[in-house]
């Protein structure tokens, strides 16, 4: 694609970036094909090409954004099924993260969208706040009708009805230390306990703690680490973003001195996305441009961690039947597509894959809450698809899948590495007696 940018615009290093982006697009449009934005509205201007053509157009132009663009954005779910399909390699994450800092310091959204997003910034990144807001979310939950009668409290009335209607105890694993490996040490990992999955399934790192424990390797939940930063990176607040990272970072590097670090676990792969991209997010800093590189080679999915490992036999063999669920960040934003399956094959499950696995559930960090509409639209197709195989439980690597496709589905939604500790010689998940 042929770009305008005058010499003075590409002085930014983030137009510099764009420009080589948008260059690389040849407009074919395959990409349109697999956009669930494209296959659900239809509208070319909510698919990957028409975004594109949006984002150049206002970055070329070096004007702020306006209504048009911020809906066509907004609607994008950084699911980067884009960049699987694209022949062309045009790096749309990228881009589209450097508009939506640009939509975020050149646009005044309406009063209800900025308290919304507001609200959401402070409480879920926190996991004491969103302890509570959840607490409260059971109260408010018979207005969720309610708020839905009036568009702007719409996503108030999301957030209500994907409150659980109750908040597990906090978790060992949440918590500053060192667990240590069973028999021989064979390794030694940092894991990442995150911001809003600890509240709503600390059993996950609970699992993965044990199950890595198990295999003979030392599990260290480092001092200082926080949430990734990938909610607030995904609304264009790029300082709060950065400064989670560097947060991050910082905790991470003081592990990697105290010790081997053989990776950094990440369980949740919509933040495995965001860690393995720190390197690129602070590359223009020079105090942290080479630790942050640092993390992100060193930042891997429970799963990629896994596959690496000598593994025994499994000390049960459950065969059940399980409908693989690939979350976008894990297939599209981090390309692990076989890891899992196998090591589900592996640990005795037979492993069925749903139709159109490429196409996202919806969930997308807070899109099931800023766009409800088409969020349900989305689910509901890729609870008929899991449904259709047959299978008696979901397995998946990243929470917002989880939260979103159990808030529809009859099956039990299970996260991947809680069926292996359980092959692997750990407890039973609830919720599949
Ligand atoms: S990230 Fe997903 S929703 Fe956004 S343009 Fe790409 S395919 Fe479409
Ligand atoms: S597939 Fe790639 S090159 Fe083709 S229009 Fe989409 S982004 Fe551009």
């Amino acid at each position: 694609m042929q770009t305008n940018f005058t010499t003075a615009q590409l002085a930014d290093p983030h137009v510099q970036e764009s420009e080589k982006i948008l260059r690389k697009c040849v407009h074919c449009g395959f990409c349109t094909a697999t956009c669930p934005t494209y296959v659900t509205l239809g509208n070319e201007l909510d698919s990957p090409r028409g975004r594109i053509y949006l984002i150049k157009d206002m970055l070329e132009n070096g004007r702020p954004a306006d209504k048009e663009i911020v809906t066509h954005i907004d609607r994008c779910l950084s699911c980067l099924a884009c960049m699987t399909t694209c022949p062309s390699g045009v790096n749309y994450m990228h881009l589209v993260d450097h508009a939506r800092v640009h939509i975020e310091k050149t646009y005044r959204r309406p009063l209800m969208n900025r308290l919304t997003r507001g609200v959401l910034a402070a409480v879920l990144p926190y996991p004491k706040r969103f302890r509570a807001a959840l607490k409260l979310a059971r109260l408010g939950r018979p207005f969720a009708n309610v708020f839905d009668r009036v568009p702007a409290l719409k996503p108030f009335a999301a957030m209500l009805r994907l409150a659980p209607a109750t908040v597990p105890a906090q978790s060992a694993t949440a918590s500053p230390g060192s667990h240590a490996a069973q028999g021989a040490r064979l390794g030694r990992v940092a894991i990442l306990t995150g911001c809003a999955q600890p509240v709503l399934e600390p059993g996950i790192n609970e699992a993965t703690v044990s199950l890595l424990t198990r295999l003979g390797i030392e599990v260290v939940v480092p001092r200082g680490e926080g949430c990734c930063g990938a909610l607030v990176h995904h609304m264009g607040r790029e300082e709060a973003a950065l400064a989670s990272a560097r947060q991050n970072v910082d905790a991470w590097t003081r592990e990697i001195g105290n010790g081997s670090l053989d990776a950094i676990v990440i369980t949740a792969s919509g933040c495995g996305t965001t860690i393995k991209d720190y390197g690129f997010m602070l590359r223009l800093d020079p105090a942290y441009a080479e630790k942050a590189a640092r993390v992100s080679a060193l930042a891997k999915d429970v799963t990629e961690y896994l596959a690496t490992l000598d593994l025994p036999e499994p000390a049960r063999k459950p065969g059940l039947t399980v409908a693989y669920h690939s979350a976008c960040s894990m297939q599209h934003g981090q390309k692990i597509t076989r890891q899992p399956k196998d090591l589900l094959a592996r640990a005795g499950f037979v492993v069925r894959e749903p139709r159109e696995g490429h196409l996202c559930c919806g969930s997308a960090g807070t899109y099931n809450i800023m766009q409800p509409e088409i969020s349900a639209r989305l689910r509901d197709r890729k609870v008929r698809n899991i449904e259709a195989t047959g299978a008696s439980l979901v397995a998946t690597g990243n929470i917002g899948c989880i939260t979103q496709i159990a808030s529809a589905a009859k099956l039990p939604v299970v996260h991947t590495v809680k069926l292996l500790d359980w092959a692997y010689g750990g407890d039973k998940p609830a919720g599949l007696e």
